[in-house]
């Protein structure tokens, strides 16, 4: 494929194993690596030589990585192009569904080796325990349940996206009426809102339905590996092994102690700015003082410019990461006709490099992407000289600590793209959002700890459950006469329908960041070498340590929160001073 400027970056590590030649479209190809992969595993005959096995799987693994990264990157960035989307289906339908069976083979096959125990302990025990798991999970009679699962997640996606409503004479989804919540006009934000929750709760039958039978083939799933419930099960298969459903009860109970005072206070404070008596749902998203939104740049090289100079004013390593990217054009950030939309990070495996994706408008929201996402690309760069490939990405527990830090690390100069006033507006924005975000992770993950610890519920008690929730963490938003659409406003986030227990993770990660946040306000330079150092480690050590490594405490408990939530409000405190 021609479509990719940076189609010719060579691998990091010369190929010692996989053919230089191998097309990776070709099944056909493809399987005797695995053939010889597996017959060597036996051969094994000391620790060196299933070390190096390892390293040549890992080398197989990376280079299949790369290939459906390459494809999905010409796919997103050449939407108008049919051979793009053909070349990557082709990968999903035909080579993928072949790889996955073999390289569980290879995982039971190492499992399965005497020379195992004798590996060096602290280089491969998170490894170890990885695999392990992965294989003892495995059962032949949930393959058609995950199968069953994976469609349910689909009828769920499909209803969501297809639901539009009639505003304003024009058929609008409910992703762009999301926009209308924005408008200072009070009467159309809520006229906007009300038309959405109903169109939702249209299909409320059809929601609970699909997520009734959803929770039953999940507790099933659970149950035939062994599991007396499917949060315990989910546990073992998310690869939490650094915290427990208890650690996640106190990591709630945290957030109602610490967070909601402070988001109580900026609840009323938006209210007396709105100069309304109550907050009512369709007055949270809109800026309180009726402005314009912020334009932080015309061009998008502006954009990169301007990030250049944050990180050349943060840290020089990370400047010349960044610097790099652009050099060998890893960067694909403005949007324009034939682009998917969204933003993302990959990565090269085997060139060892990171890629970025956006649709950059001219946003402040496109500057706290370029930020985020570059803290995903500064730790696929540290970990370059792994040459364990499951080393080379780490639980995203950690991989967000390393974007969301960069977010909070580069606002201290966002007057690279503002004056004064605007950039704190800025900083205020994103301190806000990060307030408000916890509340939310933990009414969604405390939801699913009661959901699937308590089977054959009805929904009414489904219901009453979320409604205890949206009390506790819902704070003072004034939902009278809209009390079905409250009770069923869990229908509208993705993850508790499609990738059960996977959102705490955000909440532990931000924690993260906010610990390297406040050691940069009295260290700067000695947080980030913390931050890089940890970055280093990839995914080679367990979770506590790579945030020991970054500075931070592996912790949810009131004694780390408070400190942070203070923080938070105190620069917000000064911000609303300047
Ligand atoms: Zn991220």
């Amino acid at each position: 494929m021609s479509l990719l400027p940076f189609d010719n970056l060579p691998a990091h590590r010369p190929r010692r194993f996989v053919p230089t030649t191998v097309d990776f479209g070709d099944w056909g190809q493809l399987s005797p690596l695995f053939d010889e992969l597996e017959k060597r595993v036996p051969a094994c005959k000391s620790v060196s030589e299933l070390e190096r096995w390892l390293l040549d799987s890992s080398e197989l693994s990376a280079a299949l990585d790369e290939e459906s990264s390459k494809r999905y990157i010409a796919m997103t960035c050449h939407t108008d192009n049919p051979d793009a989307e053909k070349a990557y289906l082709h990968f999903v339908e035909n080579i993928d569904p072949q790889v996955k069976p073999r390289q569980f083979k290879l995982a039971q096959a190492y499992v399965a080796h005497p020379l195992r125990s004798q590996m060096p302990k602290k280089r491969y025990e998170v490894f170890d325990r990885d695999t392990k798991v992965h294989v003892e999970l495995f059962r032949p009679e949930n393959v058609p349940l995950e199968t069953e699962e994976a469609k349910l997640s689909q009828q769920y996606q499909k209803l969501s996206g297809s639901l539009t409503v009639q505003f304003r004479g024009e058929e609008k989804t409910l992703v762009q009426m999301g926009r209308f919540l924005e408008e200072p006009d009070r009467p159309l934000r809520q006229e906007a809102w009300e038309l959405v929750a109903s169109r939702r709760l249209l299909e409320r039958e059809k929601f609970e339905e699909t997520f009734d039978q959803l929770v039953k083939v999940r507790g099933q799933i659970a149950k035939n590996a062994g599991f007396d419930n499917y949060r315990d099960y989910a546990f073992r298969k998310l690869g939490r092994f650094d915290y427990t459903p208890e650690d996640c009860v106190r990591f709630h109970e945290a957030v109602e102690k610490e967070f909601m005072p402070a988001v109580r206070e900026l609840q009323s404070e938006r209210r007396q700015k709105l100069g309304v008596d109550k907050l009512r749902p369709w007055d949270l998203s809109v800026d309180p003082l009726n402005r314009q939104p912020l334009r932080p740049f015309e061009q998008v090289e502006q954009m990169v410019s301007r990030t250049q100079n944050i990180f050349g004013r943060l840290d020089r390593d990370l400047a010349q990461g960044f610097q790099r990217m652009q050099d060998l054009k890893l960067l694909d950030l403005a949007n324009r006709k034939g682009k998917a939309p969204g933003g993302y990070q990959s990565t090269l495996a085997e060139a060892r490099v990171p890629f970025i994706f956006m649709n950059a408008v001219g946003l402040q929201r496109d500057v706290e992407t370029i930020l985020h996402e570059a803290g995903h690309a500064f730790h696929a760069l540290a970990t370059r000289e792994e040459d364990l490939y499951a080393y080379r990405g780490a639980p995203i527990e950690f991989c967000e600590v390393a974007s969301m830090s960069m977010e909070l690390l580069g606002n201290k100069f966002l007057e690279e793209f503002y004056a004064t006033p605007e950039a704190n507006r800025a900083r205020r924005t994103h301190l806000e959002g990060i307030l408000n975000i916890f509340p939310w992770i933990a009414t969604v993950d405390a939801f699913q700890h009661w959901i699937y610890t308590h089977p054959g519920h009805t929904r009414a008690e489904r219901s009453t459950a979320w409604l205890e929730l949206m009390d506790r963490f819902g704070g003072d938003v004034d939902w009278s006469g809209h009390e079905a659409a409250r009770a069923h406003l869990w229908h509208r986030q993705l993850h508790i329908f499609i990738h059960a227990f996977y959102y705490i993770e955000y909440g532990i990660a931000q924690l993260g960041a906010l610990q390297v946040w406040a050691n940069s306000k009295r260290d700067q330079a000695g947080a980030l070498r913390s931050y890089k150092q940890a970055l280093e480690l990839g995914g080679s050590r367990p979770l506590p340590e790579l945030f020991s490594a970054a500075g931070c405490r592996f912790d949810f408990s009131p004694q780390t929160i408070g400190p942070l939530v203070a923080l938070v409000r105190e620069e917000l405190g000064r911000l609303n001073g300047a």
